[in-house]
This record gives C-alpha cells, structure tokens and sequence, in this order.
C-alpha cells in the first residue's frame, strides 16, 4: 500500500529527475522495502543461498562544512541533496552493517560505531536483536578499514575491551600496516591522531586478529578485493559468485545522493581522493555490468541495491 507521504516524495522525485534529466525518478528514494527496514531497523534478503541482513546503527547529522567535499562547493552539495529530496540543511550520513550467513556461519563486516561517535548512532546491538541475529553466535568479523565508525564498535568506550572476544576478526593487512607504523603520526592530520592511538592499543595485542593481504580468499565464498584510496587499506568484498553476487563496497562512496550521482566529487575522508576515485568508478562499472547487489555502508536502510549508469555517474536502486 502506498501512503501520503510515499505518494508525495514520489510526485517529488520524478519533478527533481526531471530537473536533472535522469531517467530513473525513483532511484533515490524510498522503496517499500527502505519503508519497511526503516521500521524495523534491518533488512533481510538472499542473494543465492546466502542470507543478507543489513543492520542499521543510527545516522550523524553533519553540518555542512566547505571543506566536506574538496571539488564541490556547500551550495552544489545542498542543490544535490535538494534534488533528490534530501533535507539540505545538513548532511545526513547513515551507519549500517552488513551480516551473511553462509556455509552456517554468522559474519559480520565491520562493528558499527560502538555509540562513541554520534548521539544518534548506537543502535546496532538493539536492532541485531531485532533481527535475531545472536551477538554470541558471530563466528568471524570481516573489516574493510579501520576508521572510527567501522571499528569502534569492536572495542569498549573506556577500557577498549574486546566486545566480541570469541569471533576471529580479519583485517586487511595493508591497514594494518598504516595505522601500526611509527611514522604514521607525521603522515596524518592532528585530528586522526588519537585514532591511531587507539588502534596501536588495541588490534595489534589481540589474538583473534588474522591478517589478509591483498586479494585472497578469507573464508569459502568470499573474496577481499583491494580498494585502496579512502584508505591505505580499504578493502570490499565479494560474496558468492556469478551471477548470485553480493559485492560489499563498504566506503567505495559515502552517501550515494552525493558520490555516486556525483563520483568524481572527493570527500574529505578519502585519504587518496584519486586512487578513491579510480576504485569507485572502477567497481562501480563492475557491479553495473555483473548485475550484482551492492551494500554500502552509507547507504541508509535497506543499505543494499544495484547501481545502474546514469548519466555522467551512478543511480543506486535500493532492492525492494
Ligand atoms: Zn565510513
């Protein structure tokens, strides 16, 4: 059933496409499933045999900021929400986490932001429950990079505790090596400083930290592929095969309104906004031509869906 509210963006959606000259009015806004998801706070669907279920964490309202985004202005960047029917008088960046099951294992990639980043971020343990996914039964934790709102969700806020100390947690090694190296602090700015801090303290010391270098297999069905440019070590992953694939690209954009309409805007949290940009188009191109599903990390509920060219960028078409 449509309701009002539904009706109303739609009638939004297909006057903003046609401002744009798109061709899809409906990419960007809520499918009945994104309705759904949102309620619930995740979403289930299979890709072959594998189950998905993406897992929301909660949002940070960013204000805007000139420096956010390197080659675009505050203006072009609100004009961009505006036209899809974003708010604009912020920047709303939502978290999720991915969860498989295969080969009867419970993986999850990445661990949200631990409720250490955003007063409206946190949610990710209330709504595993919600999804029935036991927090004790996550055999393996598969990490794309090590930014705060993907790893803090690993470690207690005040002693850095191990929260899932019985799961293996892979890492990519190129990640590692960055973040551990002594040299680090002159390579980053002051303000990642204590994130460096935090990670020499704690994933180094843990025993249940594997190492995965470069492409390889981590487990049976699922492949890391590097994708180095948001960071040193940024790492996606594809999930199954074929024609049945699930490719997770983790950071590969941030929110897809703005970076993947618009992918050759540069976010100031890629580290190496070229190789960022190249990767992006790069899997991009990929996932369009194997008519794979897709999950971002930023992405918003259901956080997963097929990208389809449009234009000079990408449409991302949520899976209903
Ligand atoms: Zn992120």
């Amino acid at each position: 059933m449509i309701d009002v509210s539904r009706r109303q963006a739609l009638t939004i959606a297909a006057g903003a496409a046609a401002a744009l000259g798109t061709s899809r009015a409906v990419t960007f806004f809520p499918s009945a499933a994104a309705e759904d998801a949102a309620a619930k706070g995740f979403h289930s669907f299979k890709v072959g045999d594998i189950t998905v279920t993406t897992v929301f964490d909660g949002i940070w309202e960013k204000p805007h900021d000139p420096g956010f985004i390197k080659n675009a202005s505050v203006e072009e960047t609100k004009a961009a929400l505006r036209a899809v029917g974003l708010a604009d008088d912020k920047v709303t960046i939502p978290f999720t986490v991915t969860f498989v099951s295969i080969g009867g294992k419970t993986i999850m990639f990445d661990a949200g932001t631990g409720g250490q980043l955003s007063p409206l971020a946190g949610k990710l343990a209330s709504n595993m429950a919600a999804a029935g996914i036991d927090r004790s039964a996550i055999s393996t934790i598969i990490v794309t990079h090590f930014h705060p709102d993907h790893i803090f969700g690993l470690m207690e806020k005040e002693t850095n505790a191990q929260v899932y100390p019985n799961a293996e947690i892979v890492v990519p090694a190129a990640e590692m090596k960055f973040w551990n190296d002594a040299g680090v602090f002159a390579k980053l700015p002051e303000a990642f400083h204590g994130l460096a801090k935090r990670i020499q303290a704690t994933l180094p010391a843990w025993k249940n930290v594997r190492q995965i270098d470069g492409e390889a297999d981590v487990v049976s069905g699922i492949r890391a592929i590097p994708a180095y440019g948001h960071t040193a070590g940024h790492t996606v992953y594809a999930i199954g095969s074929g024609a049945e694939q699930l490719m997770l690209l983790a950071d590969t954009t941030n929110i897809p309104a703005l970076f993947a309409r618009h992918p050759g805007w540069h976010a100031v949290f890629d580290a190496d906004a070229a190789s960022a940009e190249a990767n992006r188009r790069k899997l991009f191109d990929r996932v369009v031509a194997d008519r794979a599903i897709m999950t971002g990390y930023h992405y918003g509920l259901p956080g997963a869906g097929r990208m389809e060219k449009d234009g000079d960028g990408y449409a991302f078409v949520p899976v209903s």
